[in-house]
């Protein structure tokens, strides 16, 4: 049995329901604080918060061979405004949750990582051994927990993955589960508002960076291969892989307005676009250097920006009613 936490939100639910897929039982624990009932229509629900000591009661009743760890926050801009909100839910959380593990002998760990640890990276692409110097709460928070998952292996009977995420985006093709976020960050969900008639337009985040339109340059990857990163990791462990670190991303950049063209083509709606100034905590760059995963996991991502908006598209018209 494999306990997903965070299993009822956006990257919890779509590992979930690839676990079951590839033939895995779960438990998924979520406060619901974040994720939604309705997400989890694989395996069973726990509704407990990792940060409490009833947690023991999950490692009671079942019997688990691992931990793939999603609960967290994740909104950048909130941790700028609300660091100690990150540094107790982000890390002091997944230090007790560490601590219950090693109580039950549970030692296979997959942890939620992110890109935001290297802060404005060096050099593009990103390299998983590039410096870690996060540049928001955020980033710092998955920082500490990389360090405090180092220092549980070095104890040993305890092996885990860190899967360094770009930009996750795009849902599921079935349209069973999708991005649904309380206030909405993320960029697609929020162009696609626009597309719809929901927001007048959207708003871009600063034009004046170091990049060839202005406008930021990430590394969107599909939800489902992230989730397929997640079973292969969990498996290497299974096979006595070795604790290690890797990023997870499509290796190809595009801008804001990149973006916001594709959504226009995929949608065929045109709509406003408006210059805001910049968010803070936003590097101007990160792109993944992902080939450390596809050639020791044989990890290889299935789908490019085009096919990540079509399935954010599909589900949008399906949340909105259209
Ligand atoms: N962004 C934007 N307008 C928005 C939301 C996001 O210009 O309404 C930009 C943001 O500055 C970043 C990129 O889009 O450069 C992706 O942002 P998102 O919040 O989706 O993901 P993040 O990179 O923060 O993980």
């Amino acid at each position: 049995m494999i306990l997903v936490t965070g299993g009822a939100g956006y990257i919890g639910s779509h590992t979930n329901k690839a676990l079951h897929n590839a033939g895995y039982d779960t438990v998924v624990l979520d406060n619901l604080s974040k994720g939604y009932e309705n997400f989890v229509k694989w395996g069973t629900l726990e509704n407990y918060d990792i940060g409490s000591s009833d947690l023991r009661e999950v490692f009671e009743k079942y019997d688990i061979d691992g931990v793939i760890h999603f609960a967290g926050f994740i909104s950048v801009a909130e941790s700028v405004e609300m660091p100690q909100k990150y540094l107790k839910n982000n890390y002091k959380n997944t230090i007790n949750l560490l601590k219950v593990m090693r109580e039950y002998g549970v030692d296979k760990f997959i942890f939620s990582s992110t890109a935001a640890v290297y802060g404005n990276p060096e050099k593009i692409p990103i390299t998983e051994d590039s410096n870690l110097k996060p540049i928001n709460p955020y980033g710092h928070s998955k920082w500490l927990v990389e360090k405090a998952l180092e220092r549980e292996a070095e104890k040993g009977d305890f092996n885990y993955v860190a899967l360094r995420y770009f930009n996750a985006s795009g849902c599921d093709f079935d349209g069973q589960i999708g991005e649904f976020h309380d206030p909405e960050t993320h960029l697609i969900p929020l162009i696609l508002d626009a597309a719809i008639g929901k927001r007048d337009c959207i708003y871009i985040y600063g034009d004046d960076y170091d990049t060839p339109d202005g406008t930021c340059i990430r590394d969107y990857i599909h939800v489902n291969d992230l989730a397929d990163a997640h079973i292969k990791a969990y498996e290497y462990l299974c096979n006595e892989g070795e604790s290690d670190v890797f990023n997870l991303g499509n290796g190809q950049g595009f801008s804001v307005r990149e973006v916001i063209e594709m959504c226009k083509k995929v949608t065929g709606r045109d709509f406003e676009v408006k210059v805001d100034e910049r968010r803070e905590g936003d590097p101007a760059r990160l792109v993944a250097d992902s080939s450390k995963i596809r050639n020791k996991l044989g990890w290889t991502p299935q789908y490019d920006l085009e096919k990540i908006v079509e399935s954010a598209w599909m589900w949008h018209q399906k949340i909105n009613g259209i």
